[in-house]
């Protein structure tokens, strides 16, 4: 189980997914709720 669907836990899930392991994953918004905006650029060192 992965808690969180926030960057981390999307590219996480992703990845077991592509490698063939089940995920359930889990968030605390409601259904459709979007994610409060916390980037406004990404930059390659965060990368
Ligand atoms: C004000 C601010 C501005 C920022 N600006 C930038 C920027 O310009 N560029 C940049 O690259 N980064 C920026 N960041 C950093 C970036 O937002 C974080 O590095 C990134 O969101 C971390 O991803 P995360 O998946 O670890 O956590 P989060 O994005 O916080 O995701 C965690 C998820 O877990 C869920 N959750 C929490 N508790 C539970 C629970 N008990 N059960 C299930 N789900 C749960 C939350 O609802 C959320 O969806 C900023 C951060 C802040 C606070």
């Amino acid at each position: 189980m992965v808690e969180g669907a926030g960057p981390v836990g999307l590219t996480l899930a992703t990845d077991l997914a592509q490698r063939g392991v089940q995920v359930l994953m889990a968030e605390i918004r409601d259904f459709a709720q979007p994610p409060n905006v916390k980037c406004n650029h990404v930059s390659e060192r965060r990368m």
